[in-house]
């Protein structure tokens, strides 16, 4: 396992990191005030949508350039690291140049000539695997990315589609330990799109701590049902720090039992 640091934040030390924030950013007094509560909460990096890879064209697609120009003031104002999707090519410079992590979603985890150029360009990498993806695909997309001499990335299990209809993907923990003896890529789990229920959210965090997952991906907005995507799956501020403190109980007790849990843990959460 090598660890990624990207400014002052590690992933794959052994520690818990999290990412949180809104599904899509929707003004800038939201998300600076979203940024002040999930960094009360422990958070390292601050997550917001502004190209939105939505299903339907008809639904909101995100503030675009706009919206990366508040993630940079929510990043500074709070120090936390920025993560933003870029969809499209022609835009990697412009939302590098917001951001400090480029995501690569589910929908374009195989979009080779995206993967090739962000690996040539050589900002750092969140990629998440692709919903109809498996591991060894995930795998050989990051190959894409590894081979152009970009090593800055970290992955991302967000869930697959299956037969199942309670929950909006099945949320594939079995990647974290296969990942972990395959790859030497930090891998972090996102169980709001890995099951699109906020009642799942908690339990699955905590299964994917136990796996080993070097992180999570949590969509976090201070009224869900008024959010403007994925407001099901979206945890409000008490429910979010709610969270985060069974999430510390459940570290320590897991540092306490198992060796192999270092205390970076701790330090991390
Ligand atoms: C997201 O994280 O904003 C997102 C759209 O997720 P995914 O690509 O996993 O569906
Ligand atoms: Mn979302």
């Amino acid at each position: 396992m090598s660890a990624l640091t990207i400014k002052n934040v590690t992933f794959g030390d052994g520690g818990l990191t999290v990412m949180a924030g809104p599904c899509s950013i929707e003004n800038r007094e939201q998300l600076l005030e979203i940024a002040g509560a999930v960094k009360d909460c422990g958070v390292k990096v601050l997550r917001g949508g502004a190209f939105k890879p939505r299903t339907s064209p008809y639904s909101f697609q995100g503030l675009g350039e706009e919206g990366l120009q508040y993630m940079k003031e929510a990043g500074s104002l709070t120090g936390l690291l920025t993560v933003s999707e870029v969809m499209d090519s022609c835009d990697i410079e412009m939302v590098a140049s917001y951001v400090d992590i480029l995501q690569i979603g589910s929908r374009n985890m195989d979009n080779f000539a995206l993967l090739k150029k962000v690996g040539q360009f050589g900002h750092p990498i969140l990629l998440k695997r692709g919903y109809m993806s498996t591991i060894e695909e995930f795998l050989l997309a990051a190959e894409y990315v590894l081979k152009e001499g970009n090593r800055k990335i970290i992955l991302c299990e967000r869930g697959i589609r299956t037969f199942e209809k309670l929950t909006r993907n099945s949320l594939d923990l079995t990647s974290v330990p296969i990942i972990k003896k395959m790859s030497d890529l930090p891998i972090i789990v996102d169980p709001s799109h890995g099951t699109g229920r906020a009642d799942m959210i908690l339990p699955m965090s905590k299964a994917a701590l136990a796996a080993g997952a070097d992180g999570l991906m949590i969509e976090v907005h201070p009224n869900p049902k008024k959010a403007l995507s994925d407001g099901q799956q979206t945890l409000d501020y008490s429910a979010f720090q709610a969270l985060m403190e069974e999430l510390r109980s459940l570290n320590a007790f897991l540092s306490h039992q198992y060796a192999d849990l270092s205390s970076a843990r701790l330090r991390a959460l």
